[in-house]
C-alpha cells in the first residue's frame, strides 16, 4: 500500500485528498487533514473518488477514421501525432492560423493549459483557444476587472469564519461547493447571531437553511442589488470614507440606483420590498460581509453586472480587503482558476495580462521567445463553435470537456461538429457526447494519474502527485500538446519553433509560468514544486523572498487600476435576453444535483451516485403541475425555440410557479435528447462572453405514453453503458443510469406511444444477456402486451426486462442489487400480473449515500418522533460526510421539528 497527496477534481474548493495505491491500482481516498481547504473533509462526491478511477470507460488508445462512416482503428502514438500534425499543418497552410481552434477545459492541470496557450498563440499564432471555463466562470473575470482592476478573488475561506453576515448569490453551495457549505455550517453553529442570506430563484438547500432567502425572479440580481445600494444609502450605511479615499464612479451609481427604490425592485425582483430592505440592513449593519456566488450570476446575458453590481455593494460600505469580507467568486471547475492565471482563453494572455493591450503582447512574445502574438481576439466558446458551424474554423482539437454536452443550442453545436473537416478529441473517457464526432481520439491521462498544479477559489495552488500510471496508452495532457508542438513545429520550418517547448517534465512548465507571473498581481517567483510539497499549498501573489502567499487582496485600499483605486460599476437592470410568452410561458433553470459532476464521465461510473436521484427529471412546482393535469412520474415533452427533450416530472417545493428546473448533468449519454441544453440559448454576454445558460423560456407538455420497458443487468454493468447508451436515440424516451451501493446495475427505462420493434428488444436482450434461452426464464401475454424475462446465474437473478408495463421496476431493480434468490420470485416470475408481489415495497431513494440510508427509512424513524440527534445515532446519516444534512434538516422541517 502507499499513499500519495492530490486534490479532488469536482469542484473548485480544491479539497486536498490522499489517495491509497495497492499493486498500482487506486484502493482508497480520504481528505487530506492538512489541506486548508477542507482540513480532511470530503463531500459524497470526493469521497467516491476512488470509485470512479475504473477503467471500463476509459479511453485507451489513439484512435482514427478517415471516414466518418467507418469504425475508428487504434494506432500507435507515433502514427496519432504524425497524423495530428499532418491536418494541423495542412489546414493551417491552406487556410491560416485561424482555420484552427482549440477547446479546453478547466480540467486541465495548470501545466497543460500553459503548453496548448502556447501552442496556439506562440507557434501557431492564432487567438482561437478558448475553454469550457467560459461557460462556467468568465462573468466573473469581467466583473472583478471592470471594478477591481484585476482578475483576483479578494477573500478566501478563513473569512468564512469570521464574517457576521454571509450573502449567497446565484450559488447552491449545499450541492456545488459542499465542503464550503460544512463551514458555513460550523460557522453559524460558533456563531449564532450569523445571518446567511441567500439570493436564488428556487428554494434549494442552501436556500432553505437561510435566515432570509430571496427568491427573485430569473435573471434580476441587478434590480436587487442595486436596491441594496439605494437601501444601504437611505440608511446611512455606505462607508463615505471609504468611498472617498478608494474608489471612482460612485456619484453616477448614487444617480442611478435612486430609481431603484425597495418598491419599484420588489415589482421586478418578484418579492417583498421589507425583504429587500432587511437584506441591505444585514449586509451593511454586519461590517463583516462575505459574498459568495457563482453560476446564478455568472451564466447570464448581463453576467458582468450582475458581478459587478454586488462589488459596488463591498466598495460601498468598505466591506473588501478585510477578515470576514469581500466579494469571493466560487469557480465550478478544479483548475478554472489555473486556466485564467495562464490566458488560456481567446482574450487573455499569461499571468492576467491583456491581448487588447500592444505592451502585454510584446512582453508575451518576449517570453515565449516568438515573433509575435496575434491581435486580434480570438473566438470565444459560442463563437468558435459558430465559426466551425459556418465553414471559417476548419479543424478543432478538444480537449478534455464535451461541448456536445455542456454548450448551449446543442442542434447547432452538434451540426458543427458534423460539419468540420477534422474533429481531434482529447479524452480519458470514452462515453462522453462528444466521443461519436471525434476523427481522431487521443487517450488522455485522468485524476490520480497527472502531475502538476491546480489553483482553487481562493488563489491557492496545491501541487498534486500522480497516484497510479495512466491505464493503456494514455498520457498526461501536456505531453500530448508538447509532442504535436515540437512536431508542428518542424513541419511548419517555424523559425526557433523547435526550442520553444523544451519542456521534460510538468515542473519544467510550472517554472516557466512562474517565470511570466514575475511582477504581476499574481506573481508566484517565490513558488516551486519543492516548496509546496514541503510546506503545502499556497495562496498567491507569492513573490519571491515572501514567507508566505496573501490570504487576503486590497488590505490598504490600494487597487490595480490606473487611478488605484477600485471602480463603481454604473450597473441598469437588463431583463432576461429570452422572455416567456403564451407559446413558451415557462422559465427554464438549470443547475447541478448533489451527487453528480457535469456530465457524468466519472460519477456516471459510480452506482452508488445515482441513488440520491437515479433519473433526469423535470421539478415544477405542484400547483402548475395540478393546473395542466399532470402528476409526478408523467413524461413530458419540454420544448424551446431551439430544441426539445423528453422527461419524467416531479413536483417540487423548491419551485416558484412558472418555473421548471432540469439538472444539467444529463445528456444523450443518459437519454435520448442532449437534455437541457436542447432548450437553452447561445446568447451571452457582451463583455464576458459568457452564455445564458441559467435561462430560456419553454412549454411543458404531457405525452400520454403508457407503453413502457424496463431492462436490468448486474454484473458487467460498466462495460455494456457504450453499448446500450448507442441505442439510446432509438427510443421515443429513454434514460439510461445505475443503481447499486457497491455492485453496479444498469437501469435501461424506456416509454413510448406504442411497441418498440421486436429487433431492438432482441437487440437489449443480446446486450444484457438475456438471450440466453438455457439460463433465462420468460413470461410472455402477447393478447395484452407484456412480457418479461428473467435471467439467473448460480440461482441469482442477474437481469431482467419488462415490457409493456413496469409496475414492479424499482421492487425489481432492488431485489437485483440486492443478489435476489430466483426461488424467491419463481411465482411472480411466471405470473401474468406484472406488479411487484405482496409486500414488494422500495427504498425510495437514498438520502444519506455513505451510510446507505433511504428517505423511506429516515421518515419512518420521524414517525417515532426521533430528532437529528436521534436519527443520526439510530441511523447514523449524516455523520460521515454531511452532504446530507441540509435535506435532512428540511425533512425534519416538513415535520416540524
Ligand atoms: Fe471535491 Fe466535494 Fe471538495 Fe468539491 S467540495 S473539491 S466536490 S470533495
Amino acid at each position: 500500500m502507499a499513499e500519495v497527496k492530490s486534490t479532488c477534481c469536482y469542484c473548485g474548493v480544491g479539497c486536498g485528498v490522499i489517495i491509497s495505491t495497492d499493486q498500482g491500482q487506486i484502493v482508497g481516498v480520504r481528505g487530506d487533514p492538512d489541506h486548508p481547504a477542507n482540513f480532511g473533509r470530503l463531500c459524497t462526491k470526493g469521497a467516491n473518488l476512488h470509485r470512479s478511477a475504473v477503467t471500463d470507460t476509459r479511453l485507451l488508445y489513439p484512435e482514427l477514421r478517415l471516414n466518418r462512416l467507418e469504425a475508428r482503428e487504434k494506432l500507435d502514438w507515433d502514427e496519432a501525432l504524425d497524423y495530428a500534425v499532418d491536418r494541423l499543418a495542412t489546414t493551417i497552410r491552406q487556410h491560416g492560423p485561424d482555420s484552427v481552434a482549440f477547446y479546453v477545459s478547466g480540467q486541465l492541470l495548470t501545466e497543460g493549459y500553459y503548453v496548448f496557450n502556447k501552442l496556439a498563440k506562440g507557434l501557431i499564432g492564432t487567438n482561437n483557444i478558448d475553454t469550457n471555463s467560459r461557460l462556467c466562470m468568465s462573468s466573473a473575470v469581467s466583473g472583478y476587472k471592470k471594478t477591481l482592476g484585476m482578475d483576483a478573488p479578494p477573500a478566501c475561506y478563513d473569512d468564512i469564519e469570521q464574517a457576521k453576515c454571509i450573502f449567497i448569490a446565484g450559488s447552491n453551495t449545499a450541492y456545488a461547493h459542499p465542503i464550503l457549505f460544512r463551514r458555513i455550517e460550523a460557522a453559524r453553529q460558533a456563531n449564532p447571531d450569523l445571518k446567511l442570506i441567500v439570493v436564488d430563484p428556487r428554494r434549494t438547500d442552501t436556500a432553505a437553511v437561510a435566515d432570509l432567502h430571496l427568491s427573485i425572479l430569473p435573471g434580476t440580481d441587478v434590480a436587487l442589488f442595486n436596491a441594496m445600494l439605494h437601501v444601504l444609502l437611505w440608511e446611512g450605511l455606505t462607508d463615505t470614507n471609504y468611498i472617498r479615499r478608494h474608489t471612482e464612479g460612485f456619484e453616477a451609481l448614487k444617480e442611478t440606483v435612486r430609481e431603484y427604490t425597495p418598491a419599484v425592485a420588489a415589482e421586478i425582483c418578484g418579492i417583498a420590498a421589507h425583504d429587500i430592505i432587511l437584506a441591505a440592513k444585514w449586509f451593511g449593519e454586519s461590517g463583516d460581509t462575505l459574498s459568495l456566488y457563482c453560476q446564478g450570476l455568472n451564466q447570464s446575458s448581463h453576467g458582468t453586472d450582475k458581478n459587478a453590481a454586488l462589488i459596488n455593494l463591498h466598495l460601498a460600505t468598505g466591506q473588501i480587503g478585510r477578515a470576514g469580507s469581500g466579494p469571493l467568486s466560487l469557480t465550478g471547475q478544479m483548475n478554472a482558476m489555473g486556466g485564467r492565471e495562464v490566458g488560456g482563453m481567446a482574450n487573455l494572455l499569461p499571468a492576467h495580462r491583456d491581448m487588447t493591450n500592444p505592451e502585454h503582447r510584446a512582453e508575451v512574445a518576449q517570453l515565449w521567445g516568438v515573433e509575435r502574438i496575434p491581435e486580434q481576439q480570438g473566438k470565444t466558446a459560442v463563437e468558435m463553435f459558430e465559426a466551425l458551424r459556418q465553414g471559417e474554423i476548419k479543424l478543432i482539437w478538444i480537449v478534455c470537456t464535451n461541448p456536445a454536452l455542456s454548450m448551449p443550442d446543442q442542434t447547432k453545436v452538434r451540426e458543427a461538429l458534423e460539419k468540420a473537416e477534422f474533429v481531434i478529441l482529447q479524452e480519458a473517457y470514452r462515453t462522453t457526447e462528444t466521443v461519436p464526432y471525434a476523427d481522431l481520439l487521443l487517450p488522455a491521462a485522468s485524476w490520480g494519474e497527472k502531475e502538476g498544479t491546480i489553483t482553487n477559489s481562493e488563489r491557492r495552488i496545491t501541487h498534486l502527485n500522480p497516484a497510479r500510471t495512466p491505464p493503456g496508452a494514455a498520457r498526461p495532457d501536456w505531453e500530448i500538446a508538447t509532442d504535436v508542438a515540437r512536431r508542428l513545429a518542424v513541419k511548419l520550418k517555424s523559425p526557433g519553433g523547435e526550442t520553444l517547448f523544451p519542456y521534460s517534465c510538468a515542473e519544467d512548465i510550472f517554472n516557466e509560468h512562474r517565470a511570466t507571473t514575475h511582477g504581476r498581481d499574481l506573481d508566484i517567483t517565490g513558488l516551486s514544486y519543492r516548496l509546496l510539497e514541503e510546506r503545502g499549498p499556497q495562496q498567491w501573489p507569492f513573490p519571491a523572498q515572501a514567507v508566505r502567499g496573501k490570504a487576503r487582496l486590497y488590505e490598504d485600499g490600494h487597487f490595480p487600476t490606473a487611478t488605484g483605486r477600485a471602480r463603481f460599476a454604473n450597473t441598469r437592470y437588463q431583463s432576461t435576453a429570452e422572455q416567456t410568452d403564451a407559446r413558451h410561458p415557462f422559465h427554464f433553470n438549470s443547475g447541478r444535483l448533489r451527487d453528480q459532476w457535469h456530465g457524468m464521465s466519472r460519477t456516471g461510473t459510480v452506482a452508488r451516485l445515482f441513488s440520491h436521484v437515479e433519473e433526469p427529471l423535470l421539478s415544477m412546482n405542484s400547483e402548475d403541475m395540478q393546473r395542466r393535469g399532470l402528476k409526478d412520474g408523467d413524461i413530458t415533452r419540454v420544448s424551446s425555440k431551439r430544441g426539445f427533450c423528453t422527461v419524467r416530472i416531479q413536483a417540487s417545493q423548491e419551485m416558484r410557479p412558472g418555473q421548471v428546473f432540469l439538472p444539467m448533468h444529463w445528456g444523450s449519454q443518459s437519454m435520448n435528447s442532449p437534455g437541457a441544453n436542447a432548450l437553452t440559448l447561445s446568447t451571452f454576454d457582451p463583455t464576458s462572453f459568457q452564455p445564458e445558460l441559467k435561462h430560456a423560456a419553454v412549454s411543458v407538455e404531457k405525452l400520454p405514453w403508457q407503453w413502457q420497458m424496463v431492462a436490468l443487468r448486474r454484473y458487467g454493468a460498466l462495460s455494456l453503458l457504450p453499448r446500450v447508451q448507442a441505442l439510446l436515440a432509438q427510443f421515443q424516451h429513454a434514460t439510461l443510469g445505475l443503481y447499486g451501493h457497491d455492485e453496479a446495475v444498469l437501469v435501461l427505462r424506456v416509454a413510448g406511444d406504442q411497441a418498440i420493434a421486436p429487433e431492438l428488444i432482441e437487440k437489449i436482450d443480446q446486450l444484457l444477456g438475456l438471450d440466453d434461452e438455457d439460463a433465462s426464464i420468460s413470461y410472455q401475454d402477447t393478447k395484452r402486451g407484456i412480457s418479461k424475462r428473467i435471467l439467473v446465474d448460480q440461482g441469482e437473478v442477474v437481469a431482467a426486462r419488462l415490457t409493456g408495463e413496469t409496475a414492479a421496476r424499482d421492487w425489481l431493480k432492488e431485489m437485483i442489487a440486492a443478489g435476489l434468490p430466483f426461488e424467491q420470485i419463481r411465482l411472480w416470475a411466471l405470473a401474468p400480473l406484472n406488479t411487484p408481489p405482496v409486500g414488494g415495497s422500495t427504498r425510495g431513494k437514498i438520502i444519506c449515500n455513505c451510510k446507505n440510508v433511504s428517505e423511506q427509512e429516515i421518515l419512518a424513524a420521524l414517525d417515532q418522533g426521533t430528532d437529528l440527534a436521534g436519527l443520526q445515532d439510530k441511523l447514523k446519516c449524516g455523520t460521515e460526510c454531511g452532504s446530507c444534512v441540509p435535506e435532512i434538516k428540511r425533512m425534519l422541517d416538513s415535520r416540524g421539528k
